[in-house]
């Protein structure tokens, strides 16, 4: 994948983004059948602005940085 122009010279932008708890599909242990199992929590991670890289499970202090 290539990286974004400004991403390599500035870094990346990151915004926030959330997801609702939903119904995940999970391949179960005999890798035949597919499972239901609800997502317990919502999903939080970063995203890039402009290249959409994702972070997951960004830390306290990038959450710092974004909201400053
Ligand atoms: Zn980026």
């Amino acid at each position: 994948m290539p990286t974004n122009f400004f991403c390599r010279i500035l870094g990346h932008t990151w915004i926030h983004r959330t997801e609702d708890p939903k119904v995940a599909w999970n391949a179960g242990k005999d890798m035949l059948q597919l499972h239901a199992t609800p997502a317990g929590e919502i999903r939080f991670y970063l995203e890039c602005h402009r290249c959409k890289v994702t972070k997951e499970n960004p830390t306290l202090q990038e959450i710092k940085k974004i909201n400053n």
